[in-house]
């Protein structure tokens, strides 16, 4: 069912862009035309947002991305009637400071969603999102949406911490990684278990809001449910505005698909995950479509972070970017991200510089909301660029790794001021002085360090990056504060 026309709503809408773009009129009446004509009558109401987001799933893992034999019908369709970003990136390179900055569009070290010695959260953390933080969720709900996170969530699990204490009505997921909680057969190596995974050899519970409803959850058919808990979601919900944050498990390690993904691909288990992992995401779109909310969602696909590469051919791929989930390079924080909202977003292959923090600002700005003023907020709005009626105001990008910032990026040009390999693969931990510069427009893959042949870039850059932290605020690192 359609909803009636709210031409108020579009009215503010346009407004509000011209308030966060600080453009000058023209481009923002131009955004209104844009969104009226494309909705094939005058506004609906704010549109639906729709969020899915993959684990470690890397940048050359999608066909329209570039990998010769996974195939992802669902998201190649969104990449070629929507927008794909080829330099969009996590906000950190491992799952709970990503999450954490997607949803409140800060830089992880503000809500102290860090550690000096432990980089994500674990079961026997004491702490998570602290609820001074406002999620996406909280402010979507302020505006009149229905909310729901369907997935992983990862940002605590004891109870004051779980997403229906941040905004969302209803949640179905799991609390952590799915490699967490372990009971292994005694002397079993926990390698050979990733390559060779059993239902029980990780605990982990699945969510049905704050009841814990399945444990070990049955992971095989996490990815089928998922895409039925979304169906059913957006179901319900079709006749009023709604957020759905959809963060699928897969292809996080250790990897499982159901039945009929077993052997579905050419590229081994890894090949299956995501190949199901696309079928959900066309289910979603399948959905919309059915329901005629299609010219009113903005749906988004992106990861939260790089590939664990460390799996070898269990492992996801960069594809032309260096290393993996948990560095600094960009193979561990450049990830896809496909933005579809047909008959209003401008297709094209985007190449300015993203945050998935952008995500938080957008949203909000397109549901008509204005973001907290009251703390520093890092993301900022891109619909200029979806709409094709300008660029991003965002130039730089700053890469951490536990607390510390390792690299910086200004334009095309990067600097490392450390390097690290993780999970046991190389480089070994090396601070550079003066930093390597790469530029990332002639050398994505970051293998020729140019700092000395351009002195004066590395001296920007390096000042840059002081500016950038001296406006830092940075909170209490909470992953560290774990139970005995
Ligand atoms: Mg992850």
């Amino acid at each position: 069912m359609r909803r009636p026309p709210r031409t108020a709503a579009l009215a503010l809408m346009a407004g509000l862009a011209l308030l966060a773009t600080n453009c000058s009129p023209s481009p923002s009446a131009t955004v209104a035309t844009t969104v009226s004509e494309a909705s094939g009558s005058a506004a609906e109401g704010p549109p639906n947002i729709v969020i899915i987001t993959a684990d470690d799933l890397g940048y050359g893992d999608l066909a329209s991305y570039g990998h010769p034999n996974i195939r992802t019908p669902h998201l190649d369709r969104m990449a070629r009637e929507g927008q794909r970003w080829t330099s969009f990136y996590a906000q950190a390179p491992v799952c709970s400071p990503s999450r954490a900055a997607l949803l409140t569009g800060r830089v992880h070290l503000r809500s102290g969603m860090f550690g000096r010695r432990t980089a994500v959260f674990f079961p026997d953390s004491l702490t998570g999102l602290p609820a001074t933080e406002v999620t996406l969720a909280e402010a979507l709900r302020d505006q009149g949406y229905a909310t729901g996170i369907v997935g992983k969530w990862h940002l605590g699990h004891l109870p004051e911490y779980l997403p229906t204490r941040h905004g969302f009505d209803s949640w179905f997921g799991i609390p952590y990684s799915n490699d967490m909680d372990w009971h292994l057969p005694e002397g079993m190596a926990n390698r050979t278990a990733y390559f060779a995974p059993e239902m029980d050899y990780w605990h982990v519970p699945i969510m049905r809001n704050e009841e814990e409803v399945e444990r070990p959850a049955d992971q095989s058919t996490l990815t089928d449910r998922y895409a039925q808990e979304a169906v059913t979601f957006i179901e319900s919900h079709q006749d009023q505005p709604f957020f759905l944050y959809l963060p699928h498990t897969m292809p996080h390690m250790p990897l499982f698909r159901s039945e009929p993904f077993e052997g579905h691909s050419t590229a081994g288990t890894y090949g299956d995950v995501i190949e199901e992992v696309d079928s959900a995401v066309g289910r979603v779109l399948e959905t919309l479509e059915r329901l005629e909310l299609a010219a009113n969602t903005l749906v988004v696909f992106t990861s939260d972070n790089g590939p664990w590469t460390s799996f070898e051919t269990h492992g996801g791929s960069a594809g032309p970017l260096r290393h993996g989930k948990g560095t600094t390079f960009e193979g561990g924080m450049r990830v896809p991200a496909i933005f579809w909202w047909p008959g209003t977003i401008e297709p094209g292959v985007i190449q300015d510089i993203g945050s998935a923090m952008d995500l938080f600002t957008t949203s909000i700005t397109l549901a008509g909301g204005v973001v907290p003023a009251d703390r520093p907020i890092d993301g900022v709005d891109i619909s200029p660029v979806l709409f094709g009626t300008g660029m991003t105001p965002r130039d730089s990008m700053a890469y951490y790794r536990m607390g510390e910032l390792f690299a910086f990026r200004q334009g095309p040009y990067k600097v490392h001021f450390v390097t690290e390999g993780r999970y046991g693969l190389p480089p070994a931990r090396t601070e550079h002085d003066p930093p390597l510069l790469f530029d990332l427009r002639v050398d994505p893959g970051e293998r020729y360090d140019i700092s000395t042949e351009q002195p004066t870039t590395v001296a920007a850059l390096v000042e840059a990056a002081a500016r950038y932290e001296a406006n830092m605020t940075i909170a209490e690192p909470l992953f560290d504060l774990r139970g005995g």
